[in-house]
Protein backbone atom coordinates (compact mmCIF):
# COMPACT_ATOMS: atom_id res chain seq x y z
CA UNK A 1 0.00 0.00 0.00
CA UNK A 2 1.24 3.71 -1.27
CA UNK A 3 0.47 4.97 2.29
CA UNK A 4 0.13 8.54 2.95
CA UNK A 5 1.91 9.59 -0.23
CA UNK A 6 -0.78 8.37 -2.61
CA UNK A 7 -2.57 11.48 -4.49
CA UNK A 8 -5.35 10.04 -6.78
CA UNK A 9 -7.16 12.34 -9.35
CA UNK A 10 -10.35 12.28 -11.56
CA UNK A 11 -9.84 14.50 -14.65
CA UNK A 12 -13.03 14.93 -16.86
CA UNK A 13 -13.05 17.16 -19.57
CA UNK A 14 -16.49 19.42 -19.37
CA UNK A 15 -17.58 18.46 -23.05
CA UNK A 16 -20.53 16.63 -21.75
CA UNK A 17 -22.06 15.40 -18.31
CA UNK A 18 -20.34 12.13 -16.98
CA UNK A 19 -21.78 9.42 -18.84
CA UNK A 20 -22.05 5.05 -17.70
CA UNK A 21 -17.93 5.05 -19.54
CA UNK A 22 -16.70 7.94 -17.40
CA UNK A 23 -18.52 6.85 -14.15
CA UNK A 24 -16.36 3.81 -14.49
CA UNK A 25 -12.91 5.67 -14.33
CA UNK A 26 -14.40 8.14 -11.57
CA UNK A 27 -15.17 5.00 -9.38
CA UNK A 28 -11.46 3.29 -9.92
CA UNK A 29 -9.47 6.23 -9.17
CA UNK A 30 -11.66 6.87 -5.96
CA UNK A 31 -11.46 3.10 -4.92
CA UNK A 32 -8.16 2.84 -5.76
CA UNK A 33 -7.26 6.40 -3.45
CA UNK A 34 -9.63 5.12 -0.58
CA UNK A 35 -8.16 1.24 -0.63
CA UNK A 36 -4.69 3.02 -0.29
CA UNK A 37 -5.48 5.38 2.17
CA UNK A 38 -4.76 8.20 -0.26
CA UNK A 39 -6.24 11.65 -1.13
CA UNK A 40 -8.60 12.02 -3.87
CA UNK A 41 -8.69 15.51 -6.19
CA UNK A 42 -10.86 16.26 -9.26
CA UNK A 43 -9.34 18.82 -11.85
CA UNK A 44 -11.69 20.26 -14.41
CA UNK A 45 -9.94 19.48 -18.17
CA UNK A 46 -11.59 22.64 -19.77
CA UNK A 47 -8.24 23.60 -21.79
CA UNK A 48 -10.03 22.02 -24.95
CA UNK A 49 -11.78 25.15 -25.17
CA UNK A 50 -14.12 24.75 -28.08
CA UNK A 51 -15.11 21.30 -27.20
CA UNK A 52 -16.10 23.23 -23.39
CA UNK A 53 -19.78 23.21 -23.10
CA UNK A 54 -20.55 25.61 -20.07
CA UNK A 55 -22.38 24.33 -17.02
CA UNK A 56 -21.03 21.13 -17.78
CA UNK A 57 -18.27 21.30 -15.49
CA UNK A 58 -20.79 21.99 -12.69
CA UNK A 59 -23.22 19.31 -13.39
CA UNK A 60 -20.11 16.63 -13.35
CA UNK A 61 -19.27 17.91 -9.60
CA UNK A 62 -23.15 17.17 -8.94
CA UNK A 63 -23.49 14.07 -10.66
CA UNK A 64 -20.17 12.67 -8.63
CA UNK A 65 -21.71 14.29 -5.42
CA UNK A 66 -24.71 12.18 -6.09
CA UNK A 67 -22.43 9.16 -6.49
CA UNK A 68 -20.54 9.75 -3.18
CA UNK A 69 -17.22 10.44 -5.12
CA UNK A 70 -16.57 13.69 -3.10
CA UNK A 71 -12.93 15.27 -3.80
CA UNK A 72 -10.45 15.98 -0.57
CA UNK A 73 -9.84 19.51 -2.14
CA UNK A 74 -11.83 22.12 -4.40
CA UNK A 75 -11.80 21.00 -7.69
CA UNK A 76 -9.29 22.79 -10.21
CA UNK A 77 -10.25 24.13 -13.51
CA UNK A 78 -7.45 24.64 -15.85
CA UNK A 79 -8.76 27.05 -17.48
CA UNK A 80 -7.33 29.21 -14.98
CA UNK A 81 -3.53 27.58 -14.89
CA UNK A 82 -2.26 28.79 -18.02
CA UNK A 83 0.37 30.52 -16.12
CA UNK A 84 1.71 26.88 -15.22
CA UNK A 85 1.87 25.46 -18.71
CA UNK A 86 3.57 28.85 -19.94
CA UNK A 87 5.92 28.53 -17.99
CA UNK A 88 6.43 25.11 -18.87
CA UNK A 89 6.72 25.33 -22.20
CA UNK A 90 9.31 28.50 -21.93
CA UNK A 91 11.26 25.75 -19.64
CA UNK A 92 11.50 23.92 -22.63
CA UNK A 93 12.15 26.15 -25.22
CA UNK A 94 15.01 27.25 -22.54
CA UNK A 95 16.49 23.91 -22.93
CA UNK A 96 15.70 24.01 -26.64
CA UNK A 97 13.63 21.52 -26.38
CA UNK A 98 10.64 23.09 -27.86
CA UNK A 99 10.25 24.76 -31.43
CA UNK A 100 7.59 26.70 -33.35
CA UNK A 101 5.80 24.78 -35.86
CA UNK A 102 3.64 26.10 -38.92
CA UNK A 103 3.01 23.22 -40.34
CA UNK A 104 -0.39 22.49 -41.96
CA UNK A 105 -1.60 19.23 -42.28
CA UNK A 106 -1.31 19.00 -46.34
CA UNK A 107 2.59 20.39 -45.32
CA UNK A 108 2.67 17.56 -43.33
CA UNK A 109 1.70 14.67 -46.01
CA UNK A 110 3.82 16.61 -48.61
CA UNK A 111 6.74 16.22 -46.15
CA UNK A 112 5.98 12.44 -45.29
CA UNK A 113 5.60 11.86 -49.39
CA UNK A 114 8.99 12.74 -49.94
CA UNK A 115 10.75 10.74 -47.51
CA UNK A 116 8.36 7.85 -49.35
CA UNK A 117 5.88 6.60 -46.66
CA UNK A 118 3.02 8.00 -45.02
CA UNK A 119 3.02 6.71 -41.63
CA UNK A 120 0.28 7.46 -39.84
CA UNK A 121 -1.36 6.55 -36.15
CA UNK A 122 -4.53 6.77 -35.36
CA UNK A 123 -5.12 8.91 -38.05
CA UNK A 124 -3.15 11.37 -36.81
CA UNK A 125 0.04 11.82 -38.97
CA UNK A 126 3.30 10.87 -37.71
CA UNK A 127 5.26 14.68 -37.92
CA UNK A 128 8.64 13.98 -39.50
CA UNK A 129 9.81 17.10 -37.73
CA UNK A 130 10.13 19.65 -40.57
CA UNK A 131 10.46 22.71 -38.36
CA UNK A 132 13.54 21.16 -36.04
CA UNK A 133 14.98 20.80 -39.45
CA UNK A 134 14.58 23.54 -40.96
CA UNK A 135 13.23 22.23 -44.37
CA UNK A 136 9.62 23.88 -44.27
CA UNK A 137 8.46 27.45 -45.08
CA UNK A 138 9.31 30.18 -42.90
CA UNK A 139 7.31 30.81 -39.64
CA UNK A 140 4.76 33.17 -41.66
CA UNK A 141 1.44 31.80 -40.10
CA UNK A 142 0.65 31.28 -36.24
CA UNK A 143 2.71 28.79 -34.98
CA UNK A 144 2.08 25.76 -32.31
CA UNK A 145 5.16 24.49 -30.14
CA UNK A 146 5.84 21.09 -30.56
CA UNK A 147 8.68 18.85 -28.51
CA UNK A 148 11.74 17.37 -29.93
CA UNK A 149 12.04 13.39 -29.33
CA UNK A 150 14.68 12.76 -31.53
CA UNK A 151 17.79 13.86 -28.50
CA UNK A 152 19.24 11.47 -25.77
CA UNK A 153 18.51 13.78 -22.88
CA UNK A 154 21.64 14.81 -21.41
CA UNK A 155 22.52 18.16 -22.10
CA UNK A 156 23.80 20.01 -19.04
CA UNK A 157 24.12 17.20 -16.10
CA UNK A 158 20.44 18.82 -14.80
CA UNK A 159 18.17 16.07 -17.14
CA UNK A 160 17.91 12.22 -16.79
CA UNK A 161 19.30 10.32 -19.23
CA UNK A 162 17.77 8.34 -22.15
CA UNK A 163 15.83 8.53 -25.41
CA UNK A 164 12.22 8.99 -25.86
CA UNK A 165 11.98 5.25 -26.24
CA UNK A 166 10.04 4.84 -23.13
CA UNK A 167 9.22 1.87 -21.22
CA UNK A 168 6.86 1.99 -18.27
CA UNK A 169 4.91 -1.06 -16.57
CA UNK A 170 1.23 -0.56 -16.29
CA UNK A 171 -0.56 -1.43 -12.84
CA UNK A 172 -3.15 -3.18 -14.96
CA UNK A 173 -2.01 -3.83 -18.39
CA UNK A 174 1.86 -4.62 -17.60
CA UNK A 175 4.72 -3.92 -19.06
CA UNK A 176 4.23 -1.36 -21.77
CA UNK A 177 6.84 0.24 -24.45
CA UNK A 178 6.88 3.05 -27.28
CA UNK A 179 9.47 4.70 -28.99
CA UNK A 180 7.65 8.20 -29.18
CA UNK A 181 9.97 9.54 -31.51
CA UNK A 182 8.62 6.24 -34.22
CA UNK A 183 5.67 6.15 -32.98
CA UNK A 184 4.41 10.01 -32.88
CA UNK A 185 7.46 12.00 -33.61
CA UNK A 186 7.46 15.01 -32.32
CA UNK A 187 4.66 16.33 -30.77
CA UNK A 188 2.66 19.30 -30.13
CA UNK A 189 2.61 21.47 -26.65
CA UNK A 190 0.68 24.52 -27.88
CA UNK A 191 -1.54 24.59 -30.75
CA UNK A 192 -1.19 27.37 -33.26
CA UNK A 193 -4.88 28.67 -32.03
CA UNK A 194 -3.51 28.93 -28.55
CA UNK A 195 -4.93 25.81 -26.92
CA UNK A 196 -2.80 23.58 -24.98
CA UNK A 197 -2.35 20.24 -25.35
CA UNK A 198 -3.91 16.99 -23.44
CA UNK A 199 -0.32 15.97 -22.96
CA UNK A 200 1.30 19.25 -21.63
CA UNK A 201 -1.21 19.91 -19.28
CA UNK A 202 -1.58 16.70 -18.13
CA UNK A 203 1.95 16.25 -17.23
CA UNK A 204 2.25 19.37 -15.42
CA UNK A 205 -0.85 19.51 -13.07
CA UNK A 206 -0.40 15.78 -12.20
CA UNK A 207 3.11 17.24 -10.99
CA UNK A 208 1.62 20.54 -9.25
CA UNK A 209 -1.07 18.78 -7.68
CA UNK A 210 1.72 15.75 -6.46
CA UNK A 211 -0.46 13.42 -8.04
CA UNK A 212 1.01 10.03 -7.49
CA UNK A 213 -1.06 7.70 -9.39
CA UNK A 214 -2.58 7.96 -12.18
CA UNK A 215 -6.04 5.81 -12.82
CA UNK A 216 -7.96 6.58 -15.69
CA UNK A 217 -9.64 4.73 -18.74
CA UNK A 218 -7.58 2.43 -21.65
CA UNK A 219 -8.37 4.87 -24.35
CA UNK A 220 -5.58 7.13 -22.56
CA UNK A 221 -2.75 4.56 -22.09
CA UNK A 222 -1.63 5.65 -25.62
CA UNK A 223 -0.43 8.98 -24.22
CA UNK A 224 1.76 7.83 -21.38
CA UNK A 225 5.00 7.12 -23.45
CA UNK A 226 4.41 11.19 -24.64
CA UNK A 227 3.87 11.70 -20.88
CA UNK A 228 6.89 10.32 -19.11
CA UNK A 229 8.67 11.45 -22.17
CA UNK A 230 7.72 15.32 -21.05
CA UNK A 231 7.76 14.51 -17.56
CA UNK A 232 11.70 13.67 -18.06
CA UNK A 233 12.47 16.47 -20.43
CA UNK A 234 10.48 18.97 -17.51
CA UNK A 235 12.87 17.15 -14.51
CA UNK A 236 8.93 16.04 -13.01
CA UNK A 237 8.01 12.35 -11.36
CA UNK A 238 6.64 9.93 -13.40
CA UNK A 239 3.60 8.90 -11.60
CA UNK A 240 2.32 5.22 -11.48
CA UNK A 241 -0.20 4.15 -14.63
CA UNK A 242 -3.52 2.13 -14.11
CA UNK A 243 -6.02 2.06 -17.22
CA UNK A 244 -9.28 0.81 -16.49
CA UNK A 245 -11.48 -1.20 -18.54
CA UNK A 246 -14.12 0.59 -21.02
CA UNK A 247 -17.90 0.82 -22.07
CA UNK A 248 -18.36 -0.53 -25.43
CA UNK A 249 -21.39 0.49 -26.70
CA UNK A 250 -23.80 -1.17 -29.30
CA UNK A 251 -21.42 -0.56 -32.22
CA UNK A 252 -18.26 -1.81 -30.10
CA UNK A 253 -16.62 1.33 -30.00
CA UNK A 254 -15.73 2.86 -26.78
CA UNK A 255 -18.34 4.83 -25.16
CA UNK A 256 -17.92 8.50 -25.26
CA UNK A 257 -19.75 12.00 -25.48
CA UNK A 258 -18.44 12.00 -29.41
CA UNK A 259 -20.88 8.65 -30.34
CA UNK A 260 -23.76 10.47 -28.24
CA UNK A 261 -23.55 8.40 -24.95
CA UNK A 262 -26.24 9.02 -22.60
CA UNK A 263 -25.27 10.92 -19.58
CA UNK A 264 -25.96 9.34 -16.36
CA UNK A 265 -29.58 8.69 -15.08
CA UNK A 266 -28.94 9.70 -11.41
CA UNK A 267 -32.49 9.18 -10.23
CA UNK A 268 -30.68 6.11 -8.64
CA UNK A 269 -26.87 6.78 -8.22
CA UNK A 270 -26.73 3.14 -6.41
CA UNK A 271 -27.59 1.64 -9.92
CA UNK A 272 -25.21 4.03 -11.85
CA UNK A 273 -22.26 3.15 -8.55
CA UNK A 274 -23.58 -0.78 -9.46
CA UNK A 275 -23.17 -1.08 -13.54
CA UNK A 276 -19.97 1.25 -12.77
CA UNK A 277 -18.54 -1.61 -10.52
CA UNK A 278 -19.79 -4.30 -12.74
CA UNK A 279 -17.20 -3.37 -15.47
CA UNK A 280 -14.76 -3.24 -12.57
CA UNK A 281 -16.03 -6.66 -11.97
CA UNK A 282 -17.20 -5.87 -8.39
CA UNK A 283 -20.72 -7.90 -6.76
CA UNK A 284 -23.94 -5.21 -7.00
CA UNK A 285 -24.58 -3.79 -3.55
CA UNK A 286 -27.61 -3.01 -1.93
CA UNK A 287 -26.72 0.59 -0.47
CA UNK A 288 -26.89 2.73 0.90
CA UNK A 289 -24.50 4.87 -1.47
CA UNK A 290 -21.31 5.08 1.25
CA UNK A 291 -21.80 1.55 2.47
CA UNK A 292 -21.46 0.23 -0.82
CA UNK A 293 -18.47 2.28 -1.39
CA UNK A 294 -17.42 0.95 1.42
CA UNK A 295 -17.78 -2.53 0.67
CA UNK A 296 -16.26 -1.98 -2.46
CA UNK A 297 -13.46 -0.43 -0.98
CA UNK A 298 -12.48 -3.27 1.48
CA UNK A 299 -12.89 -5.65 -1.27
CA UNK A 300 -10.08 -3.36 -3.73
CA UNK A 301 -7.64 -3.44 -0.03
CA UNK A 302 -8.29 -7.56 0.42
CA UNK A 303 -7.61 -8.29 -3.33
CA UNK A 304 -4.28 -6.63 -3.64
CA UNK A 305 -5.00 -2.64 -3.46
CA UNK A 306 -6.42 -3.06 -7.56
CA UNK A 307 -9.53 -1.12 -8.62
CA UNK A 308 -10.37 -3.84 -11.42
CA UNK A 309 -11.08 -7.58 -9.49
CA UNK A 310 -8.55 -9.89 -10.06
CA UNK A 311 -10.94 -12.40 -11.47
CA UNK A 312 -11.72 -9.69 -14.61
CA UNK A 313 -10.16 -11.14 -18.19
CA UNK A 314 -7.64 -8.55 -19.51
CA UNK A 315 -9.12 -6.18 -22.23
CA UNK A 316 -8.21 -6.58 -25.59
ZN1 LIG B 1 6.39 22.24 -38.87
Amino acid sequence: MAGRGYVGRFAPSPTGPLHAGSLVAALASWLDARAHGGRWLLRIEDVDTPRTVAGVDQTIVQQLSACGLHPDAPPVWQSQRTALYRAALEQLMAQGLAYACSCSRKDIEIALAAQGHTRTRHAELVYPGSCRLGLSHPLARASAWRLRTDVPLAPQGQLPGGSANITWNDRRLGPQAQDVAQAVGDFVLQRADGCWTYQLVVVVDDAAQGISHVVRGQDLADNTARQIWLQRCLGLPVPQYFHTPLVLGADGAKLSKQNGAQALDLSSPLQALNAAAAVLGWPAQTGPVPQALAAWTALVAAHGGSPVAPWLPPSP
